[in-house]
């Protein structure tokens, strides 16, 4: 039996895993839940799956939640020392990261330093310390084994490869609601960008997916978990989202990742790595698919992606400043503070104000940069342009 903290439990990934957890048979058992502050969801989840240990980091969930699991036995902790307690608890095998944001790097640093095989959804902290985190994992003995879709994707066809057989990867990207249609991008609503066309996901990746900023964030991703340069990852925009990552070989093979969109099949793919189990899920019908498209990204309409290719040239915690201020401009974009097509702008008018610190930073100058971009972001907002009512 594998044993799994599971950070983030009550998300879009977390719900996804415990649904993977239920459908193992009894080969994957939990041992510590964590999630931010909704403790109710939490507690039904401890009672049912009966973990050693549940966390809330909210301070103010600790005593509702105490409440709840009274008589259970399940011990209750609270606040970032209760997350790291789970990352890093002495019975978990794996740890899955699937905290949403920067609020996921310490633990995700603490999991890989403690040598857990981290299942990683939280692809912030690979970006914001990405140096700090395989460098934790391979002083540790840990693994990383990525969840994100393309990631996932495309460790698989990298599996057992020869690295000298590869000439490039390729992510796809669903190029979000916005993609194909004439629509003004000062004026689109929190409402419009919240319906991604096929992907259900966290109210933030899913605004990254629809700026492109998310796979901005993926090629960073990508580049500390494949070991490969910028100009090595390449991303396509594919609408249908079925295909989620292609390898390039030497000889001009394409070998492709195919699955229906549901990131329940990568979660099991990294919580059960390196065996493969049978699914109770839908499966792919390519008859009845017909055919699959693919176009180039609009790097005009789109400049997220580009700003963080350049972010990861620049090196150094220019990926952490890059990835807090998104946050800053995601957050005041859904409380409509901020213009769609001001979020990029924004993102770039942190970097261009923060240093980019030392070429590895650890992860107190990470948390620094990030704070330090926060800040300037948040200084910055006011010189940006509202969502323009139409
Ligand atoms: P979500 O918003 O649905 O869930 C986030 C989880 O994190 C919740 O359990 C919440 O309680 C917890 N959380 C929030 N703030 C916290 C804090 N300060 N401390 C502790 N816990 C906190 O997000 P999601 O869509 O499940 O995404 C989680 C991560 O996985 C993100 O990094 C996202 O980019 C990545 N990811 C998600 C998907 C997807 O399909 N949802 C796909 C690929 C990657
Ligand atoms: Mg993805």
């Amino acid at each position: 039996m594998r044993r799994i903290a599971i950070l983030g439990s009550t998300g879009s990934i977390g719900e996804s895993a415990l649904d993977v957890v239920r459908a193992s048979g009894g080969r994957l058992a939990v041992v510590a839940l964590a999630a931010g502050s909704n403790w109710r969801t939490l507690a039904a989840q401890a009672r049912e799956l009966r973990p050693l240990l549940a966390v809330v980091a909210d301070p103010g969930g600790e005593q509702p939640l105490r409440r709840e699991l009274a008589g259970t036995g399940i011990e209750v902790a609270a606040g970032l020392e209760g997350l790291r307690r789970a990352a890093a608890h002495p019975e978990a095998a794996i740890v899955l990261s699937a905290i949403v944001g920067a609020a996921g790097i310490l633990p995700t640093w603490e999991a890989a330093r403690a040598g857990k095989t981290v299942a990683l959804a939280n692809k912030e902290s690979l970006v914001a310390a990405g140096a700090a985190i395989t460098a934790a994992a391979s002083a540790s003995g840990g693994l990383i084994l990525p969840v994100d879709s393309e990631h996932s994707a495309i460790h698989q066809l990298l599996r057992d490869r020869d690295p000298r057989e590869v000439r490039g990867i390729v992510l796809t990207a669903s190029g979000g609601p916005f993609f194909r249609r004439e629509i003004d991008l000062d004026a689109v609503t929190p409402e419009e960008a919240l319906r991604h066309p096929s992907w259900s996901m966290g109210a933030k990746v899913t605004i990254d997916s629809a700026t492109l900023m998310n796979k901005g964030l993926e090629v960073i991703e990508a580049h500390w978990l494949f070991g490969l340069p910028l100009e090595r990852i390449g991303v396509v925009v594919h609408p249908q989202s079925i295909v989620h990552g292609a390898v390039e070989l030497t000889d001009g093979a394409l070998l492709a990742h195919l699955s229906p969109p549901d990131m329940r099949i990568p979660i099991a793919a990294a919580l059960h790595h390196p065996e493969r189990v049978e699914l109770p899920w839908q499966r792919l019908d390519l008859a009845a698919l017909g055919r699959l498209e693919f176009f180039p990204p609009d790097h005009e309409r789109f400049p997220a992606l580009r700003l963080a290719c350049e972010a990861l040239a620049r090196g150094g915690t220019a990926p952490a400043v890059l990835n807090a201020a998104n946050e800053v401009a995601v957050q005041a974009f859904l409380e409509r503070r901020l213009a769609f097509s001001a979020i990029p702008a924004l993102v770039a008018a942190a970097l261009a104000r923060v240093p980019a610190g030392p070429a590895v930073p650890g992860i107190e100058e990470v948390l620094a940069a990030d704070g330090a971009a926060r800040a300037a972001a948040r200084e910055a907002l006011p010189e940006f342009d509202p969502p323009r009512r139409s």
